[in-house]
Order: C-alpha cells, then sequence, then structure tokens
C-alpha cells in the first residue's frame, strides 16, 4: 500500500507502509490544511516523542477516501478546518470517540464533541470589514444591521453557499429562528452591492475599490492581507468589526482534529492529539495563521492582539452543523446568489 504524500493535488513523495505499519513508531495523519500550517507542528511532535508523522495533504475528498478504504485506512487523524468538515466526517461514520481528560481540560466546552468524536484546534471569527472612508465608527456594530435599509446597494459578500457564510446564517437561525432569519437574510441579499462573488479577501478589494462599503469576511484574512504587498492597501482600506459586542459576541467557526475509527496506531494518535493542545502546539498551531487558540490562557500572536479583544459567541458548534442542512435551504430560498 503507497501512503503518499500529496500537496496540491500532486504526489511530491512516498513512503510504503508495510503489514508492521501499526508496530512502527509512527503516526498517519491526513489533512485538509495545507502543509505549511501543520507541518511546524509535527515536526516539534516527531522532536519530543520520536513518532513519526505521515501525512496525506489533499484540498478536497479525504472522507471519501478513508470511507472507501475501509478497514485498510492507515489513517489514525484527520484534520481539517470549518465545522461543517468534520460533521461530514461524523456523519459518514468514520470517526471515533477519544476520552481525554487532557483534551477535555484543554478545550471548552463548547468547541468539541460532548461524546468526544472531534476536537477544535483554533478559531476564527467571522467579522464585518467596514470602509474608514464611508462607514464611521460604531455605524455598524450587529449582523442584524446587515439588514437594514440604509446599507442598501453598499453591501459585498462571497457566495451565500460558501461554508464559511452558512456557518454565519446557521448562528442566525440558532439565535433567531427559522423565520426571523429568513427575513433577516432577504435583508441582506437586497443591500448587496453585486451577485455574491470571489472569496472574503475580494470583498475587502472591492471596498478599497469603491464598489461597495461593507462585507463579511474571516478575522485571519485581515492578517493574511497586511502580510502581502498586493493587498496590504486593501486591509488599510477597511476597519475590522467585531460584530454583537453587547450581545451576544462574534459568530465563530474552528479547524479540528477527529481520531479515525479503526486507527491502526491509536496510542499515538491519541498522543498526537493531546500534543496539539499543549501550551506551545497552540500558539504555533494559531499563530502561523492569524488564528486563536482555542485553549484558554494561550497567548496570542502579536498581529492578532492588536486588532483587539472581543466577545465570542459560545453557541455550540454542534448546533451551526445541526441548523446547516437548514442554512443551505434558506440560501436557496431566498435566491442569494441570484
Ligand atoms: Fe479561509
Amino acid at each position: 500500500m503507497k501512503f503518499a504524500t500529496i500537496i496540491g493535488g500532486l504526489a511530491i513523495g512516498s513512503a510504503v507502509l508495510g503489514a508492521t505499519a501499526a508496530s512502527a513508531q509512527e503516526v498517519n495523519v491526513y489533512s485538509l490544511r495545507q502543509a505549511f500550517l501543520v507541518e511546524p507542528l509535527f515536526k516539534k511532535f516527531t522532536d519530543q516523542t520520536g513518532i513519526k508523522v505521515n501525512v496525506i495533504f489533499a484540498e478536497k475528498g479525504l472522507v471519501e477516501r478513508i470511507k472507501q478504504e475501509g478497514v485498510n485506512s492507515p489513517a489514525d487523524v484527520l484534520m481539517t478546518v470549518d465545522i461543517s468538515r468534520i460533521a461530514q466526517a461524523v456523519d459518514a461514520g468514520v470517526t471515533d470517540a477519544v476520552d481525554s481528560d487532557i483534551l477535555t481540560a484543554s478545550i471548552p466546552a463548547h468547541l468539541r464533541d460532548e461524546t468526544g468524536h472531534w476536537f477544535a484546534l483554533t478559531q476564527r471569527g467571522r467579522a464585518i470589514y467596514a470602509s474608514k472612508d464611508r462607514v464611521g465608527a460604531g455605524e455598524i456594530t450587529r449582523y442584524e444591521d446587515l439588514a437594514d435599509a440604509k446599507w442598501a446597494g453598499r453591501v459585498c459578500t462571497r457566495s451565500g453557499t460558501h461554508d464559511y457564510n452558512i456557518a454565519l446564517f446557521a448562528s442566525m437561525i440558532a439565535h433567531h429562528g427559522a423565520k426571523d432569519a429568513k427575513t433577516w437574510l432577504e435583508g441582506l441579499k437586497s443591500n448587496l452591492a453585486r451577485k455574491p462573488q470571489g472569496n472574503d479577501r475580494g470583498q475587502v478589494k472591492a471596498i478599497k475599490e469603491g464598489e461597495c462599503d461593507i462585507a463579511i469576511g474571516n478575522t485571519y484574512y485581515y492578517g493574511k492581507m497586511l502580510d502581502d504587498p498586493q493587498q496590504r492597501s486593501w486591509a488599510e482600506a477597511v476597519n475590522i468589526v467585531f460584530p454583537n459586542q453587547d450581545d451576544r459576541g462574534m459568530s465563530m467557526n474552528i479547524s479540528g482534529m477527529t481520531l479515525i475509527k479503526g486507527a491502526p496506531n491509536r496510542e499515538n494518535a491519541v498522543k498526537l492529539m493531546e500534543f496539539l493542545v499543549s501550551d506551545d502546539a497552540q500558539k504555533i498551531y494559531a499563530e502561523v495563521n492569524y488564528e486563536y487558540p482555542v485553549k484558554p490562557g494561550v497567548e496570542w500572536a502579536e498581529n492578532v492582539k492588536s486588532w483587539g479583544t472581543f466577545k465570542a459567541d459560545q453557541l455550540p458548534l454542534t448546533e451551526i452543523a445541526r441548523l446547516r442542512p437548514d442554512a443551505i435551504k434558506m440560501v436557496d430560498q431566498v435566491g442569494y446568489n441570484e
């Protein structure tokens, strides 16, 4: 059986996993996250424990692959981003519960599955980006405001069916109920300056270019744009607004991990998972993508700190996963992408 290392769909190397795989000091990770995000962590883990980490990287299809491989799957741990993809793995029946005091003590309850099938490792907020020139401080403070008629023709977002927006819309259903959430989404749609398109950064670019004044985007893109000479001016054209600070807090999403059912290196897999919530690993993992650690007390990256602290919505991520189909239906019903 071949265990190839794949980056961006290209096989760049491979190692053979034989029948003795389970007895070797190693652990096999399937990662839907990019190599630069996780490799520094795995290197540190190997340095500390002597356990080798073999990784398969892919942008999608790893859950299907684990399913296909069935009992022969070499996968021990799946690392991914967005609660919807984690829920997809759990729903597909490929995950197993982990009972670990270290994990439950390190990760707040709303950021892990109560039966131990998944654990968050980093968090990101779904922020509002507002034009520095055309939107006054305090003029928009809540997600609910996005539907206010005063923003008619002034809002830009990516596709309504993208996982990031579906999670936000699911949180609106959780907090307001299906009927009011739908009215809100109709209001937001009617405020759009253009048909939903592009990615989160593309919306901030559109603000810089004067196409719109308000956008929705994940927090870490603020730092990534500031780092990029070509995109720096986009970020400099906006203020990052942490929504709903006087009530429930900013809507959060996660990256996370699951143990794979029948993991051939289960013991090492749990060791790796516990390592990933150590203070060191939490700091490295959050910092590399300008995200927030899940473990309370772990220091934030300097630039992330400079954006300010905020109140985070404590809505359990399981609720967002549960309401996802309703959110997708709602996007369709209001013709959000049309
Ligand atoms: Fe992203």
